[in-house]
This record gives C-alpha cells, sequence and structure tokens, in this order.
C-alpha cells in the first residue's frame, strides 16, 4: 500500500544541515555547520572557504579562511574566483588538511567554486562536475548565470584569463548588462589597442595554445582605417553573427539539456523574412581602447589618428542592416574601413 505520504521527501532536510564530503578531504555545506567549531573539528576541518553577502569569518585564528563576498545573483562574477579558490583548495588537500566550501543554504555559490575545482582537477564537463556533487547533496542547484560561467570555464579549459576571446566577450557581455542595470560600468572591459600591442596575443600566449584558426586571424592582421591606415582592431575582436539571425549577443551561451539553461530568447525580428540584399554593412568589434567616451550610453566611433568617422556605439545593441541585433553593438562602416 502506498499513498502519497509514503514518497520520500523531495527535500532532505538532514543532508541539508550536514556537509558532505565531495572529495577525500573536500567538504561543501550551508551556513549552519560554519557556525559550530565543534562540528568542523570532527571532521577534521582546517581551512574554509566562505562565499557569502556578509564577509565574517566566526572564528578567525582558529581555521584558514578564504573570504569571498558575493551575492547569489546570475551577473555576480566568480569565474574570476576560480584560480584563486583551485589553488587553496588544491594546496590544502595535498598538505593533507582538509576543506569546508560553504556559502548560506549550500546550494548556488559553494556548489559552484566545487564543481569548478572538480572539474579542473578531475578533468570532469560542468555537468558531470553537477551530477557528481548532486549524488550527494540534493539541494545543490548552481543559479543560471553560474551555470553558465562553468561552462565557459570547460571552454576556456580553464584558462581564466582577458587573452581567451570566449572569457573577454562574457567579461565585456556582463559590462552592457551592469551598464543596463546600473547606468554606469564599474570595471569596463576594453580589446586592446593593436596599435600599440600589435604582439600581445602572440606574446601572452601559453605555447602550444594557439589554435590554427587564432592563429590565422592574427595572420590575417587588423582591421584599419580607410584614410589614414592606422590599425584600428585586431581579427580577433570582430564579432561575427550570422546574418538575418534574430539576435546576437557577446555572452557565451552554450545550450546543454542536462544543465536546464534558459535558451536566449529570439526576438520577433528573427521571425521577418530578410531582404533580398541581407548584406552586412558593417564590421561589429569589441570595446577598443581608443574608442571615446566608453562610459556614455551610445556615442561616436572615430579614428584615433585622423578623426574621420568610422560608426557608432550603443551598450544595449544596435540593429545591423541585414536585420540582427547585437548587444552591445560597436559598429564600424565597412566603407571607412579595411578589412
Ligand atoms: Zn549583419
Ligand atoms: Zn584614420
Amino acid at each position: 500500500m502506498t499513498s502519497p505520504f509514503d514518497q520520500p521527501p523531495r527535500f532532505d532536510s538532514k543532508q541539508f544541515r550536514e556537509a558532505q564530503e565531495i572529495l577525500p578531504g573536500l567538504f561543501l555545506s550551508g551556513a549552519l555547520i560554519s557556525e559550530s567549531r565543534e562540528q568542523m573539528k570532527a571532521l577534521g576541518i582546517t581551512h574554509i572557504i566562505q562565499v557569502t553577502d556578509i564577509p565574517t569569518p566566526r572564528f578567525p585564528g582558529e581555521f584558514i579562511y578564504k573570504v569571498i563576498p558575493v551575492p547569489d545573483m546570475d551577473e555576480t562574477n566568480l569565474i574570476k574566483h576560480f584560480p584563486d579558490t583551485f589553488t587553496f583548495i588544491h594546496d590544502a588537500l595535498e598538505s593533507g588538511r582538509k576543506v569546508l566550501v560553504h556559502c548560506q543554504a549550500g546550494a548556488s555559490r559553494s556548489v559552484t567554486i566545487v564543481c569548478a575545482y572538480l572539474m579542473k582537477e578531475k578533468k570532469m564537463s560542468a555537468a558531470e562536475a553537477l551530477k557528481h556533487v548532486q549524488a550527494l547533496r540534493q539541494v545543490a542547484e548552481p543559479n543560471d548565470g553560474f551555470l553558465t560561467q562553468l561552462l565557459l570555464y570547460g571552454a576556456i579549459e580553464y584558462d581564466v584569463n582577458v587573452n581567451r576571446t570566449a572569457y573577454r566577450r562574457f567579461l565585456i557581455a556582463s559590462n552592457a548588462a551592469q551598464r543596463e542595470m546600473l547606468g554606469y560600468i564599474e570595471d569596463m572591459t576594453l580589446a586592446a589597442d593593436p596599435f600599440n600591442a600589435p604582439a600581445r596575443v602572440a606574446a601572452t600566449g601559453v605555447p602550444g595554445s594557439t589554435t590554427a584558426a587564432m592563429t590565422a586571424r592574427i595572420q590575417q592582421g587588423p582591421l584599419k582605417c580607410k584614410k589614414c591606415r592606422r590599425a584600428l582592431v585586431a581579427r580577433d575582436s570582430v564579432v561575427t553573427h550570422t546574418p538575418g539571425q534574430g539576435q546576437a549577443s557577446f555572452e557565451y551561451r552554450k545550450r546543454d539539456a542536462t544543465l536546464h539553461i534558459s535558451e536566449a530568447v529570439q526576438s520577433d525580428i528573427s521571425k521577418i523574412t530578410p531582404k533580398a540584399a541581407t548584406v552586412c554593412q558593417s564590421y561589429f568589434i569589441e570595446p577598443v581602447e581608443w574608442i571615446q567616451e566608453l562610459h556614455g550610453l551610445e556615442g561616436k566611433i572615430s579614428c584615433p589618428k585622423c578623426d574621420s568617422k568610422l560608426g557608432t556605439f550603443n551598450w544595449s545593441g544596435e540593429q545591423c542592416s541585414c536585420g540582427t541585433w547585437v548587444t552591445p553593438a560597436f559598429m564600424m562602416h565597412k566603407g571607412k574601413v579595411d578589412g
């Protein structure tokens, strides 16, 4: 005889209150355990990563803390902390110590940090890492923004570096979202000026990591001002889109059914039949160091050498002549530059 009341509870409150050992010596929990010196000592914890809104370690001096004070929001940049949290966990475990990673509920922020560690240390995909954690802790459920960052972390091979195109565009997309929400950008990410740093990409690339496609783009040379020939944008910073295909964005998105990442909302523009000549009349680029007045919502893009007008920018996006919306939009007319 079964009734609905015999079903096992979806939410295991005991598991929620406890810490789970994800790998030997690596524990994950919510805030409750972190309030108990005795419980942590009983587990043998020596190191703690605390990812909470308020940066207040409970027992400083008794445990070694790494505090990351961030809110549990889609927009929070957690990926920039992955290199540090990896080293902190790795060094502690290597020396035979035990680490607790906790946030408030032990569901989103701390899970993301632990998944990132599993991905790099065990060469797991984001989905594999999350599955591994969820098998031990049911409530593990990073927010959509964090899931995207885990996928991005795998795509950039754990190399959280602004020279990685996918990471740089993630940061630029975050800048555009911040501009939208707050009306200003705190920490703007810009593509390097190829005029000042012609060898930048080649010089900073990790040996062996430069892909053939990347090499080809570098060899193709930068876009130049048609009038004065000044180098304007490296090939790597030219943003491509499929003509007439609804919306394009800088944001890193990779559809992965197992992670339930919400798909990009397509605008109605994608349903409009493209006109006969769906020719893109502009190059879309990343914001580059030499562009002036970038803190405004929109503005002009003029050549830094001869001042000839090249195009316009708009952090909220702009429509290409082919019908596609690109957000944010930094567009230069093809007639003004040599590609
Ligand atoms: Zn276009
Ligand atoms: Zn010029």
